[in-house]
């Protein structure tokens, strides 16, 4: 390996995950710097298995762990800096205080960043929003690493958005994105931030082990225009219980961990309720939480 970063092997994922289930990854590498990345991708063989994860709220490691090399960038990509009514934060900047950075500077656009517990590699992968706003409507390009190490800056537009997912390469790396949004006044972005918050706190299990919408809204031409929680709700699951794993009584499309559970149990328990619903009332539900690794 030429260059820095930090490379661990057969490393715990669990704890880099708001779950906290699933196995090790055969190898865990933490760069701090696009340099640092980029010659750790040259130098990887074209046959390793790459994968990526962010801070872990949307992500469901099964108990064997991840085969080949995980990358998680370290605090280095963490940067945020404002310029006129943009914002460039680098990809382990927190969305959260991408929208308090952008409030303070007068940037109204972002707010829906506050609530969502991610980091920026994760929004622009997921399409992360709430609240009316999505990653698609402020990003203005990122900036992408390939699996050789190679930059590219890709526009929005190239990130080929759609509900809750981009088309970018699975083994592609997001190391920093440009957001753009209005001139604004900070006191009634402030406000605004914090109805989010007080919206999200009544809402959802946002202190538990869980990994946000469990499930992806269905077209509503398909379920009668009912969402995901509505449907759980429907087959009378919220609240049920596989292992330690549970659906919130707070939220019926959150999944939480009570403490014990494992990667399987909280499957299983995802699993069940899509057959349910598939079977009352047609609707197949997709998971919105990324599953990624191999069972025990
Ligand atoms: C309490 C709670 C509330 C939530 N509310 C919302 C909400 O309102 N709206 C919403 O959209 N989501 C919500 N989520 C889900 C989650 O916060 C978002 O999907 C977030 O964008 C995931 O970011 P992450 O850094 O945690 O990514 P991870 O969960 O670590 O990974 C998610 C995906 O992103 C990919 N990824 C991560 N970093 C990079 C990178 N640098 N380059 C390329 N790919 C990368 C991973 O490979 C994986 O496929 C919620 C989650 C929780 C726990």
């Amino acid at each position: 390996m030429s260059g820095g970063g930090k490379l661990l092997t057969d490393a715990p994922l669990a704890p880099y995950t708001w779950l906290r289930v699933g196995g090790p990854a055969d190898r865990l590498f933490l760069p701090n710097t696009e340099a640092e990345l980029s010659a750790f991708l040259a130098d990887m063989p074209a046959d390793e298995p790459l994968s990526v994860i962010g801070i872990g709220s949307n992500l469901l490691v099964r108990d064997g762990g991840i085969r080949g090399t995980v990358i998680r960038l370290g605090s280095g990509f963490g940067t945020i800096e404002v310029e006129g009514c943009r914002v460039r934060a680098g990809a382990a900047a927190l969305d959260a205080s991408v929208a308090k950075a952008a409030g303070r500077a007068g940037i109204t656009g972002l707010e829906f960043y506050r609530g969502i517990p991610g980091s920026i590699g994760g929004a622009l992968r997921m399409n992360a929003g709430a609240y009316g706003g999505e990653t698609k409507d402020v990003l203005v390009e990122a900036t992408v690493l390939d699996r050789r190490g190679n930059r590219h800056l890709m526009t929005a537009e190239e990130m080929g958005f759609s509900y809750r997912r981009s088309s970018l390469p699975p083994d592609w790396i997001v190391v920093s994105a440009v957001f753009e949004g209005q001139e604004g006044d900070p006191a009634r972005i402030e406000a605004r931030m914090a109805d989010i918050m007080a919206k999200r706190e009544a809402t959802q299990p946002i202190k538990s082990r869980t990994g946000g919408s469990t499930f992806k809204n269905p077209d509503p031409s398909r379920s009668e225009g009912r969402s995901s929680w509505q449907l759980i709700d429907a087959i009378g699951a919220r609240g049920r219980v596989v292992g330690d794993a549970q659906m919130s009584d707070l939220h019926a499309n959150f999944m939480i961990n009570r403490g014990a559970a494992t990667a399987a149990d909280l499957e299983a328990l995802g699993e069940g309720i899509r057959r349910d619903v598939k079977d009352r009332f047609g609707v197949e539900l997709e998971w919105e939480i990324k599953r990624v690794g191999d069972p025990q």
